[in-house]
């Protein structure tokens, strides 16, 4: 029997595991096959306070492991296929086996939806990027595209305008499915230029992008666009299928949270991506899931 059982390793995980163990909590992690979120996915982070020089994500993600495992976090590195909230204790499957807890913290995050092109994940990290926040500056005084038309895309677009020499936004119909303000403002900034009805066959280039070929949705026409980067933001999808019919979700999927980490079962806490559509950040992430280990541990203490 766990205090706390934390589901997904990224920044909230983390950093919910060095908070709860090193308040003495019997705390066990399951971090996921593919542990660590998507900083593992990232090649430099300059983002992230402490770290001067900046620091490659899985390096950044192995030390916060490393510090959760010092205070004695447990680690299973399989993925949690079922939970059960429905009684208490609490249970989570990973593997073949069923592990309880007195308290879950959901940090499971999200996953960006991707074109699925084989050159878009040969490229990832060498001008392939879905987040503009972390490598507009790579960029400076480069020719970027963005792909999508919702409100990600316009914010990718604007970032980008303050780096790049020129923004293209690849959108698939005539319409954008952004916000208004977001839209003007985009409208409005000179270095953003919108190609309509128009999708992304190839992203070209061996070792890093050099351009993508494009198809016009209502000629099929081909052409080529040279560019240096190419930044994909056609929407994401939060990881909390499992908490399906077990916690309140939004009809995105996301976890509706209240009171900062509360989701809709007492002692069940939500931290990170799961939870926030918003700022999407590591270091916002590690936040909440600090948030998350405090609202546990004084769920324990007054429950108890
Ligand atoms: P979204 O609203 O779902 O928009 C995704 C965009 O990508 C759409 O324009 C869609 O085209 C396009 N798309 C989807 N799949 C595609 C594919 N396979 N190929 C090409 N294009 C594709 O996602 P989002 O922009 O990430 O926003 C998600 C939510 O967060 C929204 O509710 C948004 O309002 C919110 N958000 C808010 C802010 C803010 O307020 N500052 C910032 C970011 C996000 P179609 O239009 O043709 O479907």
């Amino acid at each position: 029997m766990y205090d706390v059982v934390i589901i997904g390793s990224g920044p909230a995980g983390l950093t919910a595991g060095i908070y709860a163990s090193r308040a003495r909590l019997k705390t066990l992690l399951i971090a996921g096959f593919e542990w660590g979120g998507q900083l593992m996915l990232t090649t430099e982070v300059e983002n992230y306070p402490g770290f001067k020089e900046g620091i490659l994500g899985p390096d950044l993600m192995e030390k916060m492991w490393r510090q959760a495992e010092r205070f004695g976090t447990e680690f299973v590195f399989e993925d949690a296929t079922a939970v059960d909230f429905s009684s208490r204790p609490f249970k989570a499957s990973a593997g073949d086996n069923t592990y309880e807890g007195k308290s879950v913290i959901i940090a499971t995050g999200a996953s960006e939806r991707w074109l699925g092109l084989e050159s878009e994940q040969r490229l990832r990290g060498r001008g392939v990027s879905v987040c503009a926040t972390c490598d507009a500056a790579f960029f400076k005084d480069k020719k970027t595209v963005v792909v999508g038309g919702g409100d990600t895309a316009m914010e990718e677009a604007l970032a980008l305008s303050k780096f790049a020499s020129e923004v293209k936004v690849v959108h698939r119909r005539d319409k954008l499915r952004a916000s208004k303000i977001l839209e003007e403002r985009a409208f409005n900034e000179p270095k953003v230029e919108f190609i309509w009805n128009s999708t992304i066959q190839e992203i070209l280039g061996k070792d890093k992008v050099e351009g993508v070929r494009l198809k016009k949705t209502d000629s099929n026409e081909e052409f080529e666009l040279a560019c240096d980067a190419v930044f994909i933001a056609i929407g994401r999808e939060p990881n909390t299928k499992i908490f399906k019919g077990q916690i309140e979700l939004d009809e995105r999927g996301y976890a509706i949270a209240r009171d900062e980490t509360k989701t809709s079962v007492e002692g069940v806490f939500v931290a990170g991506d799961a939870q926030d559509y918003r700022y999407r950040q590591a270091v916002t992430s590690a936040g909440a899931g600090c948030k998350a280990a405090l609202d546990a541990q004084k769920y324990l203490e007054e429950g108890d």
